[in-house]
């Protein structure tokens, strides 16, 4: 099967799927099944002060026009121009990422790929933190930007936690928007990702940490409230040695697209009005700053600044750090 704007519209923006837990169907009809390995390096890594950030790519995933809101063929051309990309050709594919930080005395993974059978190409987290040689053994901390399959979807197998000796880090408001009435009353279609979010998370049920807006998670970790995409997301805040990165989850989807058309959502934003004025105001923030910014969706390997332009923001991309 196929998903289409029209199921995610009628569910109020929220994402719909018509089929059981662990047959969760491609996003669109037509997805190369290259294998990711084939054709883009699976991690990356640069310095940020005394820490070291390892980029983790578990694929891509296919999001077609109709996904978009707002979408304008002609104004998606003419952002790829300025890009010096081809024009738009439906659909365009996008990475999931996740993150680990290595700070020297603790490892904390940022989110972790997404579950087997959500997309054909995807499901590549665990096979990157080999391949970069982290051990998920290793792995202190995971902090959650939000409970989607594809930032959580590499928590547990089964009932077994993949890190085994992982502390989960969720916002309050996330956990319990996922664990509550609203989530057990939601349509049919929508009960698998409620049943990832739970099932990946209830093995770590005794070592869960639920924090408030705004609250430093973990000492030199800042929580950043961006509500909008889910009820409970946020980005989390690092500094080390007076350089600061912000990690901001699904603040961007679509790279070459919305810094260009900042007001184009896609049907995975629960809440477009909102998801539209948090980004206002973080790409403002990040552009004012310098900020060095990275974020679950943005091209591998994610990292780059936000300048403005006459009409919208551009994506600037770090230059590579050979020191590593
Ligand atoms: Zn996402």
């Amino acid at each position: 099967m196929s998903l289409n704007r029209r199921d995610f519209l009628n569910l109020g923006g929220t994402v719909a799927l018509a089929t059981p837990f662990l047959a969760v169907p491609q996003l669109v009809g037509a997805q190369s099944t290259t294998p990711v390995a084939a054709t883009v390096p699976a991690y990356s890594q640069r310095r940020l002060g005394a820490f070291t950030v390892t980029t983790l790519l578990d694929g891509t995933i296919d999001i077609g026009a109709d996904f978009i809101a707002g979408f304008d063929q002609a104004a998606a051309d003419t952002a790829l121009a300025r890009q010096h990309l081809p024009n738009f050709a439906d659909p365009m594919a996008i990475p999931i990422l996740g993150y680990i930080i290595d700070t020297g005395t603790q490892k904390i993974a940022v989110d972790c790929g997404t579950v087997d059978g959500f997309a054909p190409r995807v499901a590549g987290y665990h096979q990157a933190l080999t391949q970069a040689g982290i051990d998920a053994a290793d792995i202190d901390v995971v902090l959650l930007t939000h409970m989607h399959p594809d930032h959580l979807g590499g928590l547990s197998q089964g009932t077994t936690r993949r890190f085994p000796n992982a502390e989960i880090h969720v916002s309050a408001v996330e956990y319990d928007f996922w664990h509550g009435s609203v989530a057990d009353a939601m349509p049919d279609q929508m009960q698998p990702f409620v049943q990832i979010a739970r099932g990946m998370i209830a093995p770590y049920n005794d070592r869960i940490k639920t924090f408030g807006t705004d609250a430093e998670v973990i000492p030199g970790v800042q929580a950043v409230a961006l509500p909008g995409h889910t009820p409970g997301h946020v980005g989390f805040r690092f500094n080390s040695q007076g350089q600061d990165l912000l990690i901001w989850g699904d603040l961007i989807h679509l790279t070459k697209l919305q810094f260009d058309q900042p007001d184009w959502t896609i049907a995975f934003d629960m809440d477009p009005a909102v998801t539209k004025a948090t980004r206002a105001k973080m790409l403002d923030m990040a552009a004012k700053d310098g900020l060095l910014v990275t974020g679950s969706h943005l091209d591998f390997p994610g990292f780059g600044y936000v300048d403005r332009t006459a009409s919208g923001y551009h994506f600037a991309p770090a230059a590579h750090d050979y020191m590593l």
